[in-house]
């Protein structure tokens, strides 16, 4: 028996979307709700003629329905397991839970993985849950315990952060905590080198996994370079930088804390080599100030519009730092660039970089175009889950 669930009908063409198995029921796009619709709650949808499309998780707000599945079905332990279990088999085919050179990865991306509002990292053994919707919410201790089925014993943590990420609600409690093993930090290992992660003190869930693959290709592009690394975080784009026998690197970010773990990580894997140095400081007033000719910059600065109505202003952000770096860029230099907003499409992250080329007068080509990792899987019908864009360009 299926269980009784309140029924949501769209207006007539909003069903469109729907079919084409994009994720998000919009509040506008709702004729009538049959039924109590309390938030967290899963909903069944159908369009005006009353066929069904697709089940998920109701909130309040703009995004009213985040779909789970596009199939009549209940979601019971055996669909968590199943979706999770996917979800873990994915990540076995890239290589990563093999415990070789990486065994740090995005086990769960949202969208991307069926699953809207929940997001899981790994961590050599500790699983970081970062969730984002009430619907899911309300599932965590069912996503804990097919976690534990999907990884086996794997596992020695399991740690929900999710205080900064739920939406505002009273009856929310117990937002981030541990839901097995107590360690809040530990080593991992990317691409062979070593980091240390705090799950619980540092930003996101800890480290920018997305990162990976660009930062070995960053490797790739040091060798002999001045490198500079603009928002470097806890270092990654710089021990890569390191690796890649770069004649020296700079690591630049406002955060102490992430500047203190960037000379740490260089001591663990660069013991005594004194090419690198650390710098706690506002970026833009790092890039007014530079003496040093580099002729290796990385931009990965957070991201600038969180929301689409504050759009333009951040493609003026982009433009600004990308412009300041093209200035200071000695010649014949290389430009890694990024824009991890979701709200930024690639076409108009690309414009703000040709802006800034233009003022800043410098020759540029393109001559890697970047994205995320297959650890953070874009469905295609949810193009906004391409949120990391890059580019890394040739200046004159
Ligand atoms: N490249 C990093 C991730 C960067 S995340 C990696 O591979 O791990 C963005 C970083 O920018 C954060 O560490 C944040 O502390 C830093 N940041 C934010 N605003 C800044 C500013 N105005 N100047 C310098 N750093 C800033």
């Amino acid at each position: 028996m299926m269980s009784q669930r309140t029924r949501i009908v769209l207006k007539s063409g909003k069903d469109q979307s729907l079919r084409r198995f994009h994720p998000w029921v919009f509040s506008g796009a709702i004729k009538k709700i049959h039924g109590p619709a309390r938030e967290g709650d899963v909903v069944d949808i159908y369009d005006n003629k009353d066929q069904f499309l697709a089940c998920g998780h109701f909130q309040e707000g703009s995004i009213a329905v985040r779909v789970l599945s596009f199939r009549k079905e209940e979601l019971d332990r055996h669909f968590w397991d199943q979706r999770i279990g996917q979800a873990w088999q994915l990540r076995e085919k890239l290589g990563l839970t093999g415990n070789g050179n990486t065994n740090v990865f995005r086990w769960i991306n949202a969208e991307g993985d069926g699953l809207p509002g929940l997001i899981v990292d790994y961590y050599a053994g500790a699983a970081v849950i970062q969730i984002h919707s009430i619907g899911m919410f309300h599932n965590l201790d069912t996503i804990a315990s097919s976690l534990l089925r999907a990884a086996g014993n794997r596992l020695h943590t399991v740690y929900n952060k999710s205080g900064g990420t739920l939406p505002d609600r009273p009856v929310i409690r117990g937002r981030s905590g541990f839901l097995m093993g107590n360690s809040a930090e530990g080593e991992v290992r990317e691409n062979g080198f070593r980091f240390l992660v705090n799950w619980v003190e540092g930003q996101k869930t800890g480290f920018y996994i997305d990162q990976r693959e660009n930062r070995k290709l960053l490797g790739s592009w040091s060798q002999g370079r001045k490198v500079l690394n603009m928002f470097g975080y806890t270092g990654g784009f710089s021990v890569y930088a390191m690796g890649g026998d770069a004649s020296l690197v700079h690591s630049v970010d406002s955060s102490r804390k992430a500047v203190e773990l960037t000379e740490k990580h260089m001591e663990m894997n660069f013991p005594q080599d004194h090419r690198h140095e650390a710098y706690a400081e506002d970026a833009f007033s790092f890039l007014q100030r530079v003496k040093e000719e580099y002729d290796l910059i990385i931009l990965d600065p957070p991201a600038f519009a969180k929301h689409q109505h504050v759009l333009n202003n951040a493609l003026q952000g982009y433009k600004r730092i990308n412009q300041r770096a093209l200035e200071v860029m000695a010649a014949d230099g290389i430009l890694f660039t990024f824009s991890c907003s979701q709200a930024v499409s690639r076409e108009n992250f690309r414009k703000s970089v040709f802006a800034a080329a233009a003022n800043a007068g410098r020759r540029v080509n393109i001559l890697h175009q970047l994205s995320q990792p297959p650890d953070h899987p874009i469905s295609i019908f949810h193009p906004e889950g391409e949120y990391l864009k890059g580019f890394v360009l040739q200046v004159e």
